[in-house]
């Protein structure tokens, strides 16, 4: 097999080795983020400087979401700009002023840079900042990359985090610790945990992202952060270059995950620990009711993970310790050893990590093990279908709200529906 180099984890004692794997991709673009952003940041307006290719795939990946006033768009780089025939900036600067005059609801502008943007060399950063002087105050406007050769699916969440990192005021280093969640979640979830969080005693918590752009918490050295998403690697070093500390913690999915998600950051703000112990075990035992039937479905099911949404890890480990399930192999886009080093240390020994991807080796792979399940990305899911295997699209992991002891049943319905309906179809 080629381009594949095992390498080791440095991490306490994990020994799991992972794969190196370098080839051709079958990964959504970081523009993909825009569909669960714009829903998110209620204020916010994502201009994609790019090309048709652009605008079909957020047209395709938004699908039913699009809504009479949609807060994103894409600015088409034509052959005129590609020729150098236009000053592109020109161009930008008058979409971005009619844009502006005909929607006064936006305070936030993102300009979203794409392949095209990056092959003809456009500066984002400096059409954001001349863009910001003109219509500062009562409009930001900032940038980041989704482009395909730089990003994959996720990532253009962490880029676009990771750009409005330098809008959280300062807080005073003799202010009060406070707790800041980071990562999109569904409004719902937020508001579940908002209110667990106050049940357990932290009555200071802020959300990164927030739903509006002007509701920003401010940050520094007594900040603690605690990651909700395992992507946002840019996103995490920006806000420790802001003096924030991340709090260590496996991923709140499952009713395990998330527990230990609650409970470091109870022990990190000194809360008394048998409080906690009391109101997570009320939790965790009406999550485990809510499991049973799929846990009935899914236990000694193979599942095979290609790298798409870089939630692949977390989702094993749930599969796996709360589901029965044995995941025989976990390809992720990027490892980020450290933001995973307590999931990692919950898997179980025998898995082959694979990170980056060949996806012809891939499917190589996958079709030696047959799998009861395979989670994928879109463009997999049919060819994988018409070889008579089980799939789950990885992109309805992102949309769906699967976090918190509330969403657990939901997030193993996802895995177990699919196995239901293969059966349904074969009796
Ligand atoms: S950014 Fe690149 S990969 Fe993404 S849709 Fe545009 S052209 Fe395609």
């Amino acid at each position: 097999m080629n381009n594949v180099v095992p390498s080791g984890i440095a991490s306490k004692d994990f020994s799991i080795p992972v794969i190196q794997e370098r080839g051709q991709r079958e990964v959504f673009c970081g523009l993909t983020g825009i569909i669960w952003l714009h829903r998110k940041i209620h204020d916010a307006f994502f201009l994609i400087v790019g090309s048709r290719t652009c605008a079909h795939l957020m047209q395709s990946a938004a699908g039913v979401m699009i809504f009479a006033e949609p807060r994103f768009a894409t600015a088409i780089i034509d052959e005129r700009d590609l020729a150098g025939l236009a000053d592109v900036n020109d161009e930008l600067d008058r979409i971005v002023e009619r844009l502006l005059q005909r929607r006064s609801d936006i305070r936030l502008l993102f300009l979203v840079g794409s392949c095209p943007s990056e092959v003809i060399k456009l500066d984002l950063s400096r059409a954001a900042a001349r863009l910001s002087r003109k219509f500062l105050p009562s409009v930001r406007v900032l940038n980041y990359s989704g482009s395909g050769i730089e990003t994959t699916f996720t990532q253009g969440e962490d880029a676009c985090l990771a750009s409005m990192a330098p809008l959280l005021a300062g807080a005073p280093a003799n202010e009060a610790p406070s707790l800041l969640i980071v990562g999109t979640l569904a409004d719902v979830v937020e508001d579940q945990f908002q209110r667990l969080f106050a049940e357990l005693g932290i009555d200071k918590v802020r959300f990164f992202p927030p739903r509006t752009s002007t509701d920003l918490a401010s940050i520094g050295p007594n900040t603690r952060y605690l990651l909700a998403q395992p992507f946002l690697a840019d996103a995490a070093r920006a806000l420790e270059e802001r003096g924030a500390v991340r709090i260590a913690a496996p991923f709140p999915l499952g009713a395990e995950g998330t527990s230990l998600w609650f409970k470091a950051a109870c022990d990190a703000f000194g809360i008394d620990s048998e409080h906690v112990q009391k109101v997570l075990a009320a939790k965790i035992a009406r999550v485990q009711l809510s499991l049973a039937p799929h846990r009935e479905r899914l236990a000694g099911k193979t599942v095979f993970f290609f790298p798409d949404s870089q939630l692949e890890i977390p989702l094993a480990r749930f599969l796996s310790r709360e589901l029965g399930m044995r995941p025989v192999e976990i390809g992720i886009p990027f490892l980020h050893r450290k933001h995973l080093a307590e999931e990692l240390e919950m898997l179980p020994p025998d898995i082959r990590i694979v990170e980056g991807q060949h996806v012809d080796n891939q499917l190589d792979r996958c079709r030696v093990a047959k799998p009861d399940l395979v989670v994928c990305g879109l463009g997999l899911a049919n060819p994988l279908e018409a070889l008579g295997m089980t799939t789950k699209w990885s992109i309805e992991l992102v949309f769906t709200p699967i976090q918190g002891f509330e969403q657990a049943g939901d997030l193993a319905g996802l895995f177990s529906r699919p196995l239901q309906r293969r059966l349904k179809l074969a009796a």
